[in-house]
């Protein structure tokens, strides 16, 4: 037996509830993918890149078209260009990005300060540079950060603060006040920043998604993450990027030089023509998932579940004490096993869980009929 580097780590919970869900024949509303179709747009621009050769490696940093489309839609979303040969890099999905930038900057006995719930992709790469997790709560009803708690656990060793909005699993943004107290609390140390903004787009009510490209200040020392399986409904792609200043790009380009090389390079043609045809895509993303949104929420109404607010992304979290007294990963095998609804439970995204949390999170990027499957289901709860 090897010794393990990452001796706390299992199937991630998001495997372990669409098995779940397969086997019971649950209406899968736990895992993070729209079960509705990519773009035609965008998977005729696929065909056809391989149809015409583009089927060999691309190149390292992701090929010129679409780094080039990646710089005008950030400058025309954020007002800020990045520089397409030193500072925008394609990758993998955004995983790959963040165990890179993780990778690139983060030494042994580093401390890297997650706020919890967080992904749980964060800490195994961590982990994996040698470095050191250190888990800030946020609020457990609102999911807001307590700044002074996160300026508390910022200390000589700290190499990097990530930050996530909107954010999975709880749909909170971060504000614009927020943001400058992120620059504050960063001026001035050598902490760089990481800023997962897969969910960029799905943003709701009017409300800005404040970037840390926004923030001259903030982006002079961010990795900031994008994906593009979340904007274009196709997860199972794993394209993203990673925009940095030069001098973080060449050491990130350095971990993704030797991690994969390339990114499958038929999708980047396909994505290239589908920003540069199709510029107004992420620009519609937030009503078509609002009009999702409200209409799940609606229902929910009717079931004995209270759904929590959801201010951006593609996840409704419930509080379901009304209905059971289970810590939330038996809650969620029971819905799946007895009720046929696959959720997921929060305390997987924790280092340290609220005691007495009664939280379950549904994903609602899914079609009508898929939801209203599920809700028929919840409401014999
Ligand atoms: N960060 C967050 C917050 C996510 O929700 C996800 C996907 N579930 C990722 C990163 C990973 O994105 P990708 O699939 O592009 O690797």
């Amino acid at each position: 037996m090897p010794t393990s580097k990452l001796p706390d780590v299992g199937i991630t919970i998001f495997s372990v509830m669409s098995q779940l869900a397969a086997e019971h024949d649950a209406v899968n509303l736990g895992q993070g993918f729209p079960d509705f179709a990519a773009p035609a747009r965008l998977v005729d621009g696929l065909e056809r890149a391989m149809r015409a050769g583009q089927n060999q490696y691309a190149p390292m940093t992701g090929i010129p078209a679409l780094r080039e489309a990646i710089a005008g839609k950030t400058a025309r979303v954020y007002g800020h260009r990045p520089d397409l040969d030193t500072e925008v890099t394609v990758t993998s999905g955004a995983t790959e990005a963040i165990f890179n930038a993780i990778q690139a900057v983060v030494n042994a006995g580093d401390e890297v300060v997650v706020l919890d719930p967080a992904y749980d992709c964060y800490a195994p790469a961590i982990v994996l540079a040698g470095g050191r997790p250190v888990h800030v709560a946020l609020d457990p009803h609102t999911f807001a950060p307590d700044w002074d708690r996160v300026r508390a656990a910022l200390g000589p060793r700290t190499r990097m603060l990530m930050i996530n909005s909107p954010h999975n699993p709880s749909g909170a943004m971060l504000t614009a006040d927020d943001m400058r107290t992120v620059a504050d609390l960063l001026r001035d140390t050598g902490i760089w920043l990481l800023s997962d903004e897969v969910y960029e787009h799905i943003v709701f009510d009017g409300v800005r998604h404040e970037s840390a490209l926004r923030y001259p200040e903030l982006r002079e020392r961010a990795f900031v993450v994008s994906s593009f399986g979340k904007t274009y409904h196709c997860t199972g792609w794993k394209v993203g990027y990673c925009i940095a200043p030069p001098a973080l790009s060449a050491e990130f380009r350095k971990v993704h030089q030797y991690n994969v090389f390339c990114t499958f390079a038929p999708a980047q043609h396909a994505f290239a023509a589908m920003l540069v045809d199709e510029p107004g895509h992420d620009e519609g993303l937030g009503a078509f998932y609002q009009a999702k949104r409200d209409r799940f929420r609606a229902q929910l109404e009717t079931t004995r579940l209270r759904p929590l607010p959801v201010p951006g992304g593609y996840f409704q979290l419930v509080d379901y004490a009304a209905v059971s007294d289970l810590d939330d990963a038996a809650f969620c095998r029971w819905l799946t096993i007895e009720h046929g609804v696959a959720a997921i439970p929060l305390s997987p995204f924790y280092d340290a869980p609220p005691a007495g949390q009664r939280l379950a999170r549904l994903c609602f990027a899914k079609n009508d009929a898929t939801l209203d499957a599920a809700i028929a289901r919840l409401r014999r709860l």
